[in-house]
């Protein structure tokens, strides 16, 4: 064989091989599941005129929540961007500042007074800096997040590193960042890339892998306003004792990856969420497709939470198992964007 055929014959191959990979992972990743929360759950957005003091949350999906009391509104995550499963699995990823416009429009958001990513991971912190460029925000969380900051070219004077347990005043809001866990990824491989290394060092220029995005610190948010108080829970990793004392009437509770635990885990960690903050309300979050489209219904191609999870989504049955025996507690989701009266 020529050596220009058998140059043709390899780029070929690859080509072949390539497509073959490229329909594998969509496979994988691009299916559709069932939703892992209870329809009857829905609560609707509020009706005519919101009394005048009241604190209302929206949400977007995953763990990206608006919170605002009408004279202060902030934000965890402000995750917007949906890169797809090929663009995850075989090419770098990067804010999409269309989706960013269009998401914070759709929250009815133009000032914020911070976002807050409740870890570094690509699907809570990176378009958190553009989020704070558009809308004045803080930039509030672990010097990772700090330096996804810095690499987008937020200037210093935006971005705060938080101390742990240590307060921040937002208007009426009282915010306490504590340090926790996130989710152990049951896939090994996964779990190393994902959280062995845990700190960006320094800016982090996207386009970047979407491993790129290190876990940094991950908090719970334990929130107190003179309305009420709530606890944000952003990815289903508890510290033992480490909520002690952070009663809240609300939680919203990370689910994701919850449903690949052991059931002993499960236990632990409701015990150390719900358990430790005593609330008469649970709202999960964080259950929806990380692929999927930011309009319409939270349904989408959750095939790849499934893959993460070695296909055994226990979320649902354990939800609904800790519902029938505590039937004082209230199981709420949230529609999209629309407004809900928290308090
Ligand atoms: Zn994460």
């Amino acid at each position: 064989m020529s050596v220009g055929r058998r140059a043709r014959v390899a780029a070929l191959a690859l080509a072949v091989v390539g497509i073959a990979l490229a329909g594998i992972a969509w496979t994988f990743l691009a299916t559709y599941a069932a939703a892992p929360v209870d329809p009857a759950w829905a609560v609707p957005a509020a009706q005519g005129e919101i009394p005048p003091g009241s604190v209302t949350v929206r949400h977007t999906g995953t763990a990206t929540l608006v919170f605002s009391d009408g004279e202060t509104t902030w934000m965890t995550d402000g995750w917007f961007s949906r890169p797809g499963p090929l663009a995850l699995t075989f090419s770098r990823i990067a804010p999409d500042t269309a989706a960013i416009e269009r998401g914070l429009e759709r929250n009815g958001v133009d000032r914020l007074a911070a976002v807050f990513p409740v870890h570094s991971h690509y699907d809570h912190a990176m378009d958190a800096p553009e989020v704070a460029r558009r809308t004045g925000a803080q930039l509030l969380g672990s010097e990772s997040t700090a330096n996804i900051g810095r690499g987008w070219g937020l200037p210093e004077a935006r971005i705060r590193v938080v101390g742990n347990r240590e307060p921040i005043a937002l208007g009426r809001f009282t915010l306490t960042p504590i340090e926790s866990r996130h989710f152990q990824f049951p896939d090994l491989a996964i779990r190393e890339r994902a959280l062995g290394d845990p700190e960006i060092r320094a800016p982090l220029v996207p386009p970047v892998s979407a491993f790129d995005y290190k876990v940094g610190k991950a908090y719970v948010l334990h929130v107190a306003h003179p309305r009420g108080t709530f606890l944000v829970v952003g990815s289903a990793g508890y510290v033992e004792g480490g909520l002690e004392g952070f009663s809240a009437d609300v939680v919203f509770l990370g689910t994701g990856g919850l449903g690949s635990q052991t059931p002993a885990y499960r236990e632990s960690y409701w015990r150390e969420t719900i358990g430790r903050a005593h609330p008469t309300r649970v709202i999960p979050i964080h259950w929806d497709s990380l692929t999927g489209p930011i309009e319409g219904p939270f349904t989408g191609p959750v095939r790849a939470a499934a893959f993460l999870a070695k296909g055994t989504d226990q979320t649902l049955a354990f939800l609904k198992e800790k519902q029938a025996a505590h039937p004082e507690l209230i199981f709420q989701t949230l529609p999209r964007y629309d407004e809900v009266v928290l308090f």
